[in-house]
């Protein structure tokens, strides 16, 4: 499988745009600017092979031919199968008395050597062919071989259906790098990268500019990693985007930038997050919000792998506050259907206890879902953990309305569903003979996001027992806009903290809402959704000095002293401009099915920030911290014991 991925991703780099028929070798200014489309990679320039193991054909017959590969196995001491990151190809050993260094070596070299062979293309013998390898129809009838450097004994099979935990694989990384599923991802990685850069600054006139990594503290936002420095008490960050350096290179006149940007938050352990993570950062001036979307789709469009089917555009948007009432997340899977409806009129005089005690409440509704086919495929267990983490999450009651195919209602409160609101419902929600309804009841985000919770995990219960529910194939793009500008703090709410950062505009027709009820402006904010996962996100800038210092003080209560570098930069003749920043690692996981960001990463952080292989972060003698005028304070025994409890509680870490 991995062998026929690998070769359309080679042959892809051959490929002609798209599906146009437009001849490999158009005019000279088209191929240059296209020239990484159009031109087949020279795989074997410059080294000590002539062609790769995967390439061979029988078109090739006769040929004589240098391979370079790694053993991946031996059969009676008679064939070997050698493999390079395009593919495998059969060698045979020779027998005769004359060639008995060959035979030695090819026979002796443990497998996963790394060995070189020359020899003669031939076919196989007539009822030899395999048709399931690419090379199966031929052979290498070796006449050299070399052994470049033994293999010993490894800590496991290479081949990629054997199992190995995570631990492992992130241990001996550059073993699992061989595995054709990694080469695959990271190459795959590499040319869509090729084609965003492309895309950029070829057609479209960006400029690619590095940011500095060694940065200082910025307010609000992701939580940074500090970096000592020699004077003392001072420290360096690491930005946690390029985000500060785009907007001011927009005040530098460099109007279009873009850059594959190395990106640190210190976020502690979280699924699907790495401690440093990739971007595809860009920033624009004189544009507006469908100004960043149109390039964003066309972008995606131009660097979508060509064996996946094309992408449509323009990409389907949503806003906020419908996201949130139809799917309880502002990042839904629009895949799949289960939508959240809002069914307080119809309950208006329920004798319902819980759902009663909720509507006198002044921000009280109810809320149902309809899990299709439920009664058939979710069990008691499943609904008793639903109620469970309801409770748990939520402190919210759910109750579940099981329909039978006797058209029943069937749940402890069933009697107390008159038949009219059963029939309202019915028809509301589209519910059918063998469904269950979630309903639950409260105010309006936390109804809204457990049912947006409990619709993921109903989602994936009624997958695991066969219903097909969201297609594997489909990448299902969303944009979601007019986000609220603030949002309470989790921790005060009755603080305000930015819903992206405190550089985003507010959208103009709630600017006259700033003063008086900051909570109620929209933003022109936009994050782009992929199959349920953020895969970017991005804002209109304020440009006005003065809007972003009452935002930063007045709003954000933050200290503006240390963004006087950029408030001062705004009161320069600063253009109006946007940005967008996609998450590379996201992105590439999604369109190469890959089950964690980790398998498209070639070194990735442990689930708790650890590089495996290397121990890093490692510990260094007290006198390298001396001229950082920095000294440890140990943890307790029992602060250290908390910690690692915490770190035990968490099973993926
Ligand atoms: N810097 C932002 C982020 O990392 C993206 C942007 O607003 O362009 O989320």
């Amino acid at each position: 499988m991995y062998f026929l991925w690998l070769s359309q991703l080679c042959r892809g780099l051959s490929r002609p745009l798209g599906s146009t028929t437009q001849p490999i070798w158009g005019s000279v200014s088209r191929s240059l600017v296209l020239s990484s489309q159009r031109r087949i990679p020279e795989f074997s320039s410059f080294v000590a092979r002539t062609n790769t193991c995967g390439e061979l054909r029988s078109s090739h017959l006769g040929q004589e031919v240098t391979l370079c590969g790694w053993i991946q196995y031996r059969r009676q001491n008679i064939f070997l199968v050698l493999r390079d990151f395009h593919g495998l190809i059969q060698v045979v050993i020779p027998q005769d008395e004359s060639a008995a260094s060959v035979k030695k070596i090819l026979c002796e070299a443990p497998v996963e050597s790394v060995v070189q062979v020359s020899g003669t293309v031939i076919s196989r013998p007539p009822g030899q062919e395999n048709p399931k390898m690419p090379t199966g129809e031929i052979e290498i009838k070796v006449k050299t071989a070399k052994l470049l450097n033994p293999c010993k004994k490894l800590p496991f099979e290479i081949k990629d259906f054997v199992k190995k935990t995570e631990t492992l694989r992130l241990q001996y990384r550059y073993l699992d790098l061989r595995s054709f599923q990694m080469q695959y991802n990271l190459r795959l990685r590499s040319q869509m990268v090729m084609k965003m850069r492309e895309y950029l600054c070829n057609l479209h006139g960006f400029v690619d500019i590095e940011t500095p990594t060694l940065f200082k503290r910025t307010p609000g936002g992701a939580k940074e990693f500090l970096v000592p420095s020699r004077e003392p008490g001072k420290f360096y960050s690491l930005p946690q985007s390029p985000q500060q350096f785009k907007q001011l290179l927009m005040v530098g006149g460099l109007d279009r930038y873009f850059q594959v940007a190395r990106c640190y938050r210190d976020e502690g352990s979280k699924p699907d997050r790495q401690p440093e993570f990739t971007q595809i950062d860009i920033e624009m001036s004189f544009v507006d919000q469908s100004g960043i979307r149109s390039l964003i789709e066309g972008l995606l469009q131009y660097s979508w792998p060509n064996d996946k089917d094309p992408l449509l555009v323009p990409f389907p948007s949503m806003t906020f506050a419908e996201a949130l009432a139809t799917y309880g997340t502002d990042k839904p899977d629009t895949r799949f259907g289960m939508k959240i409806t809002d069914i307080s009129d119809k309950f208006r005089n329920t004798e319902i206890g819980f759902l009663q005690d909720a509507l006198s409440k002044p921000q009280g509704t109810i809320k149902a879902m309809c899990v299709p086919e439920g009664a058939k495929y979710l069990k008691r267990r499943d609904i008793e953990s639903i109620q469970k983490f309801a409770a748990d999450h939520f402190n919210q009651e759910v109750l579940p309305v099981f329909l039978k195919t006797n058209r029943n209602w069937n749940s402890p409160v069933a009697k107390f569903i008159m038949e009219e609101q059963r029939l309202e419902l019915t028809r509301l929600m589209e519910i059918q003979e063998e469904d269950v309804i979630l309903l639950t009841a409260g105010e309006h985000k936390k109804a809204c996001s457990l049912l947006g919770k409990l619709r993921l995990e109903c989602a994936d219960l009624l997958e695991m027992r066969g219903m097909v529910l969201r297609d594997t194939s489909l990448f299902s793009f969303l944009w979601i806009v007019d986000f609220p500008l603030f949002l309470p703090k989790e921790e005060n709410p009755r603080e305000l903290e930015s819903t992206h950062h405190p550089f985003t505009a507010p959208h103009p027709s709630d600017i006259h809402l700033l003063c008086s009820e900051p909570e109620k402006v929209r933003s022109q904010h936009y994050d782009l959704v992929l199959n349920g996962s953020e895969i970017g996100g991005g804002s209109i800038r304020i440009h006005d000095a003065e809007l972003q210092r009452y935002i930063l003080a007045t709003l954000l209560k933050e200290d503006v002293k240390l963004l006087s570098h950029l408030l001062q930069a705004l009161e320069y003749g600063a253009p109006p401009h946007g940005g967008i920043a996609l998450g590379l690692d996201r992105l590439i996981c999604l369109v190469t099915g890959a089950p964690s960001i980790r398998d498209v990463i070639a070194f990735p952080k442990s689930f708790r920030g650890h590089d495996l292989m290397s121990r890093a972060p490692d510990s260094v003698p007290p006198e390298e911290l001396k001229p950082y005028h920095i000294q440890v304070s140990w943890p307790t025994d029992s602060e250290a014991e908390k910690s690692s409890l915490n770190h035990h509680h968490n099973p993926k870490s």
